[in-house]
């Protein structure tokens, strides 16, 4: 047991705990400041684990969220390799897997999700795999190496993202998911056909709408998935991306409240004063838009059900909610409002989403969705909530700086021949610009 003095102690060495950490040095924290995590290496960055790194272009010494010496020079004490098993509240301490205790003034919790596991029988045979860990990935480029017939069950970011990998080693692979549309809802339609269909043309075999009831074996490793209309698709390996779950057990066995998320306000704190949630794992009130009537399994994440909180997967929201509450435990509390923007690279299309598009009624598209380069408006009550852009960097940096200022961009601004997002943006801060206050 220790007797430290207590300060702030950041559960989950991830994206968001490592924003926080050095976001309150930035802003001034003075205190002891300790992130535990339970991955066993310096904290590093996941989306190159299904991208660059997954395809060997990215060295695992420039995977890390930070150099080495950076939790050294910001006195920031990092533990890794322990779990935290205990919560205590009433005495304000956790308790880490070899049984010590750390006392904190805050605690703030960045555990981050899971990947869902299949459940299926045949899950547990080798060669079965999920796409989370640095450590996984490194098994995944092994495997690559070897594989013949490689089955992805689920056709969201992660799951594409690895077929256009296989493919780029020259295999061909299967994709199948339960659900009509590749991306299910977090895309709208015609951003997922473009999809569906550059990824068959490139020579992906896409099965939408079909269910593994099964996956086969033979001597402890897979070679095959069984779909509920009775075919078996040869498999020696097979990639699982189902979605995620978010790590709350910590905070519900401490009593506090979980709704697919550690439930926090606008501020992101729980309802005990001294901890906080924030990322992947924490379910927020939705700041931008009202997102009611949205149905389960959106954007990066979900809403509750009953529409009043969200929970998004994403960097950006892992980053920018880690300042949001470094801010506030420094002396400057806001609300948490940052827009959303998501990314994901899938072979030659690179998709950049600015915005939530839950619930849209109506689309644009600008440029050539039969071409390479298109962005796709979505609306909700003729207001436009997001655009995805693919292969379209400039109208995605614009689309960022129209929907945070809630500038308005209407169907018919739209429809105007010439229309684009950087000229509209430019006329709307030049004409505010002009405008005396
Ligand atoms: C393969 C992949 C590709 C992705 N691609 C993109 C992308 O292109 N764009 C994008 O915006 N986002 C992408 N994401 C999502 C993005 O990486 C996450 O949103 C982000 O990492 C969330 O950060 P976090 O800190 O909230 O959670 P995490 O990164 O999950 O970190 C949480 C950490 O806490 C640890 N932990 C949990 N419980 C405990 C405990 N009790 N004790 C100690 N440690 C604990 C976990 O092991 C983990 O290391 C991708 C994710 C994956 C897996």
């Amino acid at each position: 047991m220790t007797t430290r003095e207590p300060g702030i102690v950041i559960v989950g060495a991830g994206q968001a705990g490592v924003q926080a950490a050095e976001s309150l040095r930035d802003a001034g924290f003075t205190g002891p400041l300790t992130i535990i995590g339970d991955e066993p290496e310096l904290p590093y960055q996941r989306p190159p684990l299904s991208k660059e790194y997954l395809a060997g272009k990215l060295p695992y010494g420039e995977l890390a969220l930070r150099a080495d010496r950076f939790y050294a020079d910001r006195d920031i004490d990092l533990i890794v390799g322990r779990r935290v098993v205990g919560l205590d509240r009433a005495r304000r301490r956790v308790t880490l897997d070899d049984d010590s205790e750390l006392p904190y003034s805050h605690l703030v919790l960045a555990t981050g999700t899971r990947p869902r596991s299949l459940p299926l029988p045949g899950c547990g045979l080798a060669g079965v795999i999920s796409l989370r860990t640095r450590a996984e990935a490194d098994e995944l480029r092994r495997r690559l190496g070897e594989a013949r017939n490689v089955v992805v069950i689920g056709a969201g970011f992660i799951g594409l993202e690895f077929a256009a990998a296989c493919r780029a080693v020259g295999l061909s692979p299967v994709v199948l998911d339960i659900a009509e549309q590749v991306m299910g809802r977090a895309v709208s339609a015609p951003t997922a056909a473009h999809f569906a269909q550059r990824h068959q043309e490139l020579g992906t075999r896409l099965l939408m709408g079909t269910a593994p009831v099964e996956l086969i074996g033979l001597d402890r490793r897979v070679t095959g998935v069984r779909t509920a209309d009775g075919v078996t698709i040869p498999a020696d390996l097979v990639v699982t991306g189902i979605g995620v779950l978010p790590n709350v057990e910590l905070a519900t066995l401490a009593g506090l409240e979980s709704e697919n998320g550690i439930v926090v306000d606008d501020r992101l704190a729980t309802a005990d004063p001294h901890i906080s949630a924030i990322g992947d794992c924490a379910a927020f009130p939705a700041p931008h838009g009202d997102l009611r009537n949205a149905p389960q399994g959106a954007p990066h994440g979900a809403p509750d059900a009953g529409g009043r909180r969200i929970r998004l997967e994403s960097v950006q929201n892992a980053a920018d909610q880690a300042r949001c509450l470094a801010a506030r435990l420094t002396g400057a509390p806001r609300p948490y409002d940052a827009l959303p923007w998501f990314w994901s690279y899938q072979g030659d299309l690179r998709l950049q989403i600015a915005g939530l598009s839950t619930g849209h009624d109506r689309t644009a598209v600008l440029g050539d969705d039969k071409g390479k380069g298109f962005s796709v408006l979505c609306f909700r009550d003729s207001a436009l909530i997001a655009v995805e852009s693919v292969n379209r960097p400039a109208d995605h940096m614009a689309a960022r700086r129209l929907l945070a200022a809630d500038i308005e961009v209407t169907f018919d601004d739209v429809a105007e021949p010439g229309f684009s997002l950087r000229g509209h943006l430019a006329r709307a801060t030049d004409s505010e610009r002009r405008t005396p206050a």
